[in-house]
C-alpha cells in the first residue's frame, strides 16, 4: 500500500498513486496529497529524503541536499525583528548549504523526478522561466533521468550550469515569454510522448517545494506565525499552505497556519494587483507582456499563475489571513544589498523581493516585532559558488513559437541522435 493518496480539494475524490493527475471531475481544482502518517517526523536518511513520509516518493534514488535554516541576527536586527528565521536555499558551504544550482527549485525537480521514476515515466518536458530549468538540468544529470527543457530566450541568463555538456537538451523560444514556453512544451510533450511536467498541478512539484517549511519546522520546533516569499506561478506559496495544513493535522503545532505574505516585482505584479482589490480574477491589463520587460526578476514573470483556481493562491491567502506586496526594482536591489551586508551571503533578486516585502510589512506594522517569522530565501550564493566553481552557459536549440508539428518531430529526432 502506498503511504499516500491523492485527493481533489473540490470534490474530495481520491485517486491511487497516479503521476501528475488532474481531477477527472473538476476542471478547475488542484489535487492534494494525503499522507497516511499524520505525525511529522524525520527519517534516518540524507538531505530532503529525511522527510519522505510526507513526500510522494517511496525511496531515495539519488542524493539531494536540503536547505539550511538559521535564526537571523544581522538582518533581523537591522529591520527590528526578534525572532526571524531564514530558510536559505542556495550555496553557502561555510554554513552547510550545498545547492549547486543556488535555487529552491532543486527540491521541486528532485521530488518530481523521483516521483516520475517510481511511476515508470522515462522522461519529462519542462517549461521554465529559468531557475526551474537550471534545477531540472542539474537533477537530470544527477539522477540519470531524461528531461527536455524549454525556456524563452529572454530567460537564458538564468541558464548557467556547472557542467559543460549537460545531458538534458535546452530549447529556447526566440519570440515568446514564459507562458509561450509552456504552450510549446505542451506541444513537444504530445508529439514526443514524454509527459509535460505539469506545472502547479503536479502534486510532487508542490510537495517538493514544501520542503522549505519542513526543514524550517525541524529547526524551529514550531510553525512560524508569518511566512514571506516571492511568487511567480504561486506553486511555492500553495505548497507552503498545504504543508502547514499537514502540521495542523499533526496536533502538536497549534491550530493557526502561518499567514502567507507573498510578493511580486512591480510593475509586473498581477496577483498583487488582483488581491489588493480582493479579486479572485486577475485583471487583463496587469498581464501586459511589456510590463515583464521592466522587472528585474524574470523568474517571477508567469502570466498564468495558479491564482484563482480552487486551492490556489487566492484561497491560500484567504485561509491564512495573508497579504500581497508589490516591490519596485530599487527596493529589490536595496534589500539584496542589506541582506548580504548583514548576513554575509549574496541572494538572488527573487529572494530580494521577499526580503523587501518583509521590510514593508515591519514598517507598516503588519507583523509584531516579537512574532516568529520565516523568510524564504529561494535562491542565493551564486557569487559564492563562482569562487569555487566555473559556470557554463547552456547551448540551446533556438526555435520560434510558430514552429510546425513536422519541424518539432525533426527537432526531436535530431536531439535523440545527439
Ligand atoms: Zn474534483
Amino acid at each position: 500500500m502506498s503511504h499516500f493518496t491523492i485527493a481533489c480539494r473540490k470534490c474530495g475524490k481520491e485517486l491511487e498513486d497516479a503521476y501528475c493527475a488532474f481531477c477527472e471531475h473538476c476542471a478547475n481544482a488542484l489535487l492534494v496529497t494525503r499522507y497516511r502518517e499524520k505525525k511529522f517526523r524525520e527519517e534516518a536518511a540524507e538531505g530532503i529524503w529525511r522527510f519522505s513520509n510526507w513526500l510522494p516518493v517511496h525511496k531515495a534514488a539519488f542524493p539531494q541536499p536540503s536547505p539550511i535554516v538559521f535564526r537571523s541576527e544581522g538582518f533581523a536586527g537591522k529591520i527590528g525583528l526578534e525572532e526571524l528565521y531564514v530558510v536559505f536555499c542556495g550555496y553557502w558551504p561555510e554554513r552547510g548549504a550545498n545547492l549547486l544550482t543556488c535555487t529552491f527549485k532543486e527540491f521541486e525537480a528532485a521530488t518530481v523526478i523521483a516521483n516520475a521514476m517510481e511511476n515508470h515515466i522515462d522522461g519529462l518536458v519542462v517549461a521554465s522561466a529559468g531557475n526551474t530549468a537550471r534545477a531540472f538540468t542539474h537533477l537530470s544529470s544527477v539522477s540519470g533521468f531524461q528531461a527536455v527543457i524549454i525556456v524563452p530566450t529572454m530567460c537564458l541568463g538564468e541558464m548557467w550550469n556547472l557542467e559543460e555538456k549537460p545531458s538534458a537538451p535546452t530549447i529556447a523560444l526566440s519570440d515568446g515569454d514564459y507562458s509561450d514556453s509552456i504552450a510549446a512544451a505542451r506541444r513537444i510533450s504530445s508529439l514526443s510522448g514524454m509527459p509535460f511536467e505539469g506545472g502547479v498541478k503536479n502534486i510532487a512539484k508542490r510537495d517538493g517545494l514544501g520542503i522549505a517549511l519542513l526543514e524550517a519546522v525541524a529547526c524551529m520546533k514550531k510553525l512560524p506565525r508569518h511566512y514571506f516569499q516571492a511568487v511567480g506561478s504561486g506553486a511555492g506559496a500553495i505548497a507552503t499552505w498545504e504543508m502547514s495544513e499537514r502540521f495542523l493535522g499533526d496536533g502538536r503545532f497549534g491550530s493557526v497556519p502561518p499567514a502567507l505574505h507573498l510578493a511580486q516585482n512591480l510593475p509586473f505584479a498581477p496577483m498583487t494587483k488582483a488581491y489588493l482589490k480582493k479579486s479572485r480574477e486577475i485583471f487583463e491589463e496587469d498581464l501586459d507582456p511589456e510590463l515583464i520587460g521592466e522587472i528585474t526578476t524574470r523568474v517571477l514573470s508567469n502570466r498564468y499563475p495558479a491564482y484563482g483556481v480552487s486551492g490556489g493562491v487566492f484561497d491560500a491567502l484567504e485561509a491564512t489571513g495573508g497579504s500581497m506586496y508589490g516591490v519596485t526594482n530599487s527596493e529589490v536591489y536595496r534589500a539584496m544589498e542589506m541582506f548580504e551586508a548583514a548576513e554575509g551571503i549574496d541572494i538572488v533578486p527573487a529572494a530580494g523581493v521577499a526580503a523587501a516585502a518583509l521590510i514593508q510589512a515591519v514598517r507598516q506594522g503588519k507583523i509584531r516585532p516579537d512574532e516568529p517569522v520565516l523568510l524564504n530565501i529561494t535562491g542565493g550564493g551564486e557569487k559564492r559558488l563562482l569562487e569555487d566553481r566555473q559556470a557554463h552557459r547552456v547551448d540551446p536549440v533556438v526555435i520560434s513559437k510558430k514552429i510546425t508539428d513536422e519541424e518539432i518531430r525533426e527537432l526531436l529526432c535530431s536531439l535523440k541522435k545527439n
